[in-house]
């Protein structure tokens, strides 16, 4: 079987070979753009070459960008072990033209590295192209029809709409059409029923979305109108978790030898056994294999656990992963940091800098879970106490949804979850504005500025925000004044 570390290979060199440039991953964390606060795709560190703000060294280039969608824009959280393929962090791979190459190398590429290289059935995979908008004046995309006609049965090119198949960049900048490549991986008596027009991916889990190809050939301007970009670029997106699954032959992500070493991890400490059902149990060692990542590779990044913005972001997705295993392994010790010396040596080759750090990761993962794990057990009985309060009323009150959060670092999701297990709802807007009163508070609390040095409020963009009162400790997070 070939290795999910000969695949990520497999791609830079074929790309090498078609005169690209191989660069490293950017971060994870974005320091530097106000509008996003981590990275959530490969696209992201280029956006000046894009804008023209900048030139590229090269005008081909190709990588592995570590990216997270837990916020904004692309929120996958809720999907995560529920689903097989939806990450928090992944690997896109990409490839990208700086005003050189445009869709006839770009589509003939894709099709070669998945049908001459990876060696995919060509009979399993799918195509879509943008079908046009009247409405917003879009022309189809018959240059991409025209293209993958070289390729592929007509029958197979799909047309897809707007929302799938165009991108842009925001209200104004460059935009274009985008063409997805889809892979089949029902089994063969399950696949004769579907006809081209009915694949829809979300229908199905098992037929996935492998690769976005985005060519952006407009820019939009203010009044709305598209006029052609002087020079065309192409950036390309292909999830690496799930073209390890279809490569390998698996029905899920998490069968792949990306998770599985984390995963036999989780069997040994917790001695449960995972057993790819859709229990809760099995959907617990699916989230914390995968939060895990998402957790090591931020804090590689530069980015602590805190209590506001990216930080409180992170200690999100960490308290959900030790509910995971608190509550559905009855695992009751820190679990998570253990994990992180495996992830070190796994992805030791591609993303040194968690291995370079593994021992501070580790520590400051267990940190966090011994800390959260001693409000857990208090806050557990306290919530005991408010379910049993609020059993007339069948809602637990927003002061309370605040006071776990505020006092026992329960995270709203995590009340949310217990609520709906004792037939309870949760006054999220009473809690809403709890929460409200407390940024007012620590924003008159925070307003320093210090030289070149500044606490930024980033937490508008976080989902919930505050201060907690767990620990004596309190980490601020401080960024470059840029
Ligand atoms: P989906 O429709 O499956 O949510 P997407 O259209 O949002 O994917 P793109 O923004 O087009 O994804 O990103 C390019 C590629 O990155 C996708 O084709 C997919 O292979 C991969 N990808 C996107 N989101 C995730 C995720 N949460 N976990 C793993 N891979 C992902
Ligand atoms: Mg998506
Ligand atoms: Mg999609
Ligand atoms: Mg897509």
């Amino acid at each position: 079987m070939l290795t999910s570390a000969a695949i990520r290979q497999q791609f830079l060199d074929f790309f090498k070979s078609k005169g690209h440039v191989i660069v490293p991953s950017a971060p994870i964390v974005v320091k530097n753009d106000p509008t996003l606060m981590f990275t959530n795709a490969g696209m992201n560190q280029f956006k000046d070459y894009f804008l023209g703000n900048r030139n590229p060294e090269s005008t081909r280039v190709a990588d592995t960008q570590k990216c997270l969608r837990v916020s904004g824009k692309h929120n996958d959280l809720e999907e995560v072990g529920v689903d097989t393929y939806h990450h928090t962090m992944f690997e896109m791979l990409g490839n990208w033209s700086f005003g050189d190459y445009f869709k006839t190398e770009a589509i003939a590429w894709s099709w070669e590295l998945l049908t001459e290289v990876y060696k995919l059935d060509k009979d399993r995979l799918y195509v879509t192209i943008f079908e046009g908008d009247s409405k917003e004046n879009l022309p189809k995309d018959e240059e991409a029809y025209n293209e993958w006609k070289k390729w592929i049965a007509e029958d197979r090119i799909l047309l897809g709409n707007k929302k799938d198949n165009f991108w842009e960049m925001g209200d104004t900048g460059p935009c274009g059409p985008c063409s997805e490549i889809h892979v089949d991986c029902r089994p063969d008596a399950e696949r004769k029923l579907v006809d081209g027009s009915t694949l829809v991916n979300a229908d199905n889990p098992q037929v996935i979305e492998i690769w976005n190809n985005v060519f952006m050939q407009f820019n939009r301007m203010k009044d709305g109108s598209l006029v052609p970009l002087p020079a065309k670029h192409v950036d390309t997106g292909m999830g690496f978790e799930r073209l390890v699954r279809v490569i390998q032959g698996k029905s899920s992500n998490y069968d792949t030898d990306v998770f599985t070493g984390t995963i036999a991890a989780t069997e040994k400490i917790s001695g449960k056994k995972y057993d790819y059902s859709d229990t809760r149990e099995a959907v617990a060692f699916r989230v914390i294999s995968d939060h895990i990542r998402a957790i090591s590779f931020t804090i590689a990044d530069g980015q602590l656990p805190s209590n506001t913005g990216a930080g409180y972001i992170i200690r999100r997705i960490l308290r959900r992963a030790v509910r995971y295993y608190y509550s559905y392994l009855d695992y009751k010790q820190p679990l998570l940091h253990q994990l992180v010396p495996i992830l070190a040596a796994q992805f030791e080759q591609v993303f040194p800098e968690l291995h370079q750090q593994v021992d501070f990761v580790s520590k400051v993962v267990r940190e966090e879970e011994e800390a959260f794990l001693r409000t857990l057990e208090k806050g557990l009985k306290r919530i005991e106490d408010i379910v049993t309060g609020a059993a007339a009323s069948k809602t637990i009150a927003g002061k309370d949804a605040f006071e776990l959060y505020d006092t026992y670092g329960f995270p709203f999701d995590l009340t949310n979850l217990i609520a709906s297990e004792n037939k309870l709802q949760v006054d999220e807007a009473g809690f809403a504005a709890e929460m409200e009163q407390q940024k007012q508070r620590s924003r008159a609390a925070t307003a320093i500025d210090t030289e070149d040095w500044v606490v930024l409020h980033d937490d508008a963009k976080a989902e919930f925000i505050g201060y907690e009162h767990l620990s004596t400790k309190t980490r601020v997070t401080k960024y470059r004044k840029v």
